[in-house]
């Protein structure tokens, strides 16, 4: 990738930008011509998606720039409503790509499903059973998805937890029966659908229990990623504060957010903005890879922060983010829908491990980002300044008005819409 035709990304046109993408060997002719169309769903694609279709929601598709991962460059597409997010992972990528760039590690891709057995006679007996039967489980399993076996995944290992009956929530008893699955390229929920309820009856001959449900778990806990960067203080000097000042506010936004549940929901939502607009754009399940952070979020029985910044020896920042992220390279809409097939390409073909090496990148990128602009001049300077042009359309303002109300919006002390509907009246008198 020759990142030389990035310059000024930001101030190129929309066509300019995509031939820059061109010309850096990141799209080819046809992507770029397919980019310029628009990558709009068909309405039959739509119609065949959902139930009771009308038309179709649009997002903006943009990319973010100068992510280095694991010594590889890459140009990241993020389909998002919300101004400033690409702006805030292309500049904090910037600064952590000159420090070395971000380092990943993706656990092996086991993805997680229940059966919930209740009515078990004796759960200790249900469990040692259970565990006796390991091998005639994980048979039934792989012969209720076969061709998943066939390409080298299928069902790897059983795990028993026993649920106590909970008097104050008058909840009764579960034997919960886990399959931990290796989906290979897929995110894999109807592999895994499919298997459990192809062992449910077998779990329920063996346990004397009744199944109550069959189903994935969105808490994937051995499909961890983890990016990790490591920045000199030196680089992180902002206006009258030091580097090392900076680093060690940034590190105190992180304990803050460690300790109290109120903070880390609002450091994990910036983080998320980088996260699910990836796994957006990739055509991937948001609300699993979401509902996942939350609860990888919560696993010490208190909502933390998802990411951690911390002081090294020779005084370094660094910091780091791990999460579940269950994403596939196939499956659901990954094949067909045109801006998921324009990420893919946009993105070198990623196998799904690689994709999630990305996309927790540009989750610790935004959380840098975020933090580092609340302890030093504060969020809404850069924010406000891009949110302009959306009071500004709010307002009205059309072509060249949009533009010309927002240049004037950020010299007034209130930026809010009356101000923009104040500006336009102006414009148009
Ligand atoms: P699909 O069932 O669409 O795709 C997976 C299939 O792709 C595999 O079964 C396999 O079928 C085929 N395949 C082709 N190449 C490979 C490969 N290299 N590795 C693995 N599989 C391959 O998708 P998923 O099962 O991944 O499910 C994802 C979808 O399920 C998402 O759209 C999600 O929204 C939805 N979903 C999510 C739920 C949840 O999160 N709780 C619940 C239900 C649905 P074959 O081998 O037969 O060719």
């Amino acid at each position: 990738m020759d990142t030389s035709y990035f310059k000024k990304f930001y101030d190129k046109s929309r066509s300019e930008r995509i031939a820059a993408l061109q010309q850096a060997g990141i799209l080819s002719e046809e992507d770029a011509i397919r980019l310029e169309d628009g990558l709009a769903l068909s309405p039959e694609i739509a119609d065949n998606m959902i139930e009771n279709q009308l038309s179709t929601y649009e997002l903006p598709y943009g990319v973010a720039l100068n992510f280095l991962i694991d010594g590889k460059d890459y140009a990241v597409p993020m389909a998002i409503e919300e101004p400033s997010v690409i702006a805030a992972a292309s500049s904090a990528a910037k600064t952590i790509a000159q420090a070395g760039g971000f380092a990943t590690v993706v656990q092996k891709r086991l993805m997680i499903g229940q059966v919930a057995l209740k009515k078990v006679p004796d759960s200790a007996l249900a469990e040692q059973t259970i565990r006796a039967h390991e091998a005639d489980i994980l048979k039934r399993a792989n012969e209720a998805h076969p061709s998943i076996v066939k390409r080298g995944g299928g069902a790897r290992k059983v795990s028993v937890r026993i649920i106590p009956a909970d008097a104050i929530g008058g909840t009764p008893e579960f034997v919960v029966v886990h399959l931990h699955v290796e989906t290979l390229e897929a995110m894999g929920a109807n592999i895994i659908n499919t298997m459990m309820e192809g062992v449910s009856p077998y779990l329920q001959d063996l346990t004397g229990g009744e199944a109550l449900m069959g189903i994935l778990s969105n808490y994937p806990t051995d499909c961890l990623a983890t990016a990790t960067c490591r920045i000199p203080a030196n680089a992180l000097a902002k206006g009258e504060l030091s580097g090392e000042e900076v680093r060690d506010r940034l590190i105190e936004a992180y304990q803050f957010a460690y300790v109290d549940p109120y903070r880390a929901v609002t450091h994990n939502k910036g983080i998320m903005n980088g996260i699910d607009a990836v796994v957006l754009a990739s055509g991937n399940d948001w609300r699993a890879i979401s509902a996942g952070a939350h609860a990888y979020a919560s696993r010490s029985g208190q909502y933390r922060s998802l990411s951690s910044w911390k002081k090294a020896e020779n005084g370094d920042l660094i910091g780091s983010l791990t999460l579940p992220l269950p994403v596939g390279a196939v499956g659901g809409s990954i094949s067909f829908h045109p801006a998921a097939k324009m990420t893919r390409a946009i993105l070198g073909d990623p196998s799904a491990a690689e994709l999630e090496a990305v996309i927790v990148s540009v989750g610790l990128a935004q959380n840098f980002s975020a933090i580092k602009a609340l302890v030093t001049e504060g969020i809404q300077k850069g924010h406000m300044g891009l949110q302009s042009r959306s009071l500004a359309i709010s307002a009205g303002a059309t072509g060249e008005q949009i533009e010309w109300v927002s240049e004037q919006l950020k010299k007034e002390k209130n930026m809010n819409l009356a101000t923009a509907k104040a500006l336009l009246e102006q414009l148009k008198a």
